[in-house]
């Protein structure tokens, strides 16, 4: 559970925040949109801890956001692989820091190839970062991210430099891991129908700096199953 409580965020006196209040609930799907420039990649960065608001609290499982780092997995905007190892290197990194030694190598390079076939990146699996497309790179952060097997998820646009295809199938991907092992996601996205597939609840950011919270739309469940009904449902 997340508590975001009267959160204010300037970088040199331009305010980029204004009074952000926010309740994530333990496995809810959170969608961020809004304008280039609003703040929600500010936001995510202040959620987990990689910046401090000017005022206010945020407050993770009850526990106030400080010095620490949240146990979470994070999908940047500039998919952040370390660019001197390889995809499969990168995910062996992450699972080596979760799982500590309790597997042996050969286990380790097994279970992190079944991460990147999740992500239909088998045929990479030994390119560096480097050698990737944005697309593959993108999935490759993926990967990590979901071996890392944190109960707290952020991810920021992390389907935008992907094909069609390959878009809809981590949808669905990241949808069940969601529904299924109940994962807490915060999601930011562009793309209203993106957003409504996958989230339960959408957090409408105004025009900004400063960013404010226009408004959090409650998606309906079970989701409509086209775009006419969609939008008439969400009144859009
Ligand atoms: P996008 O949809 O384009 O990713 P965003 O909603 O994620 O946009 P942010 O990246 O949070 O927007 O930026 C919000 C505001 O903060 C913008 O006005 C931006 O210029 C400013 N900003 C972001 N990072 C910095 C920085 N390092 N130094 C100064 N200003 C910054
Ligand atoms: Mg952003």
């Amino acid at each position: 559970k997340i508590e975001v409580k009267s959160i204010y965020f300037e970088y040199d006196g331009l305010e980029i925040l204004q009074d952000i209040n926010l309740t994530i609930k333990e496995g809810e799907f959170i969608v961020f949109m809004g304008p280039s420039g609003s703040g929600k990649s500010t936001l995510l960065r202040l959620l987990i801890g990689l910046s401090r608001p000017n005022k206010g609290e945020i407050f993770v499982n009850n526990q106030l956001l400080t010095d620490s780092i949240p146990d979470c997995s994070v999908v940047f905007q500039d998919y952040s692989l370390f660019p001197w190892l390889t995809a499969k290197e990168n995910v062996i990194l992450a699972l080596r820091q979760k799982l500590k030694k309790s597997k042996t190598k050969k286990e380790l390079e097994h279970l992190a190839q079944s991460y990147l076939e999740l992500v239909q990146l088998s045929h990479a699996v030994d390119k560096y970062p480097g050698e990737m497309s944005g697309g593959m790179r993108q999935r490759a952060a993926i990967a990590r991210a979901l071996s890392i097997g944190s109960d707290l998820m952020f991810m920021d646009e992390p389907f935008g430099a992907l094909d069609p295809l390959t878009r809809i199938h981590l949808q669905n991907l990241i949808l069940q891991v969601n529904r299924e092992q109940q994962r807490t996601i915060v999601f930011v996205t562009h793309d209203a129908e993106e957003a409504i597939f996958l989230a339960d609840r959408i957090v409408m950011f105004t025009p900004g700096p400063p960013g404010r919270i226009a408004e959090v739309i409650d998606v309906p469940f079970p989701k409509p199953r086209n775009r006419k009904q969609l939008y008439q449902s969400l009144e859009f």
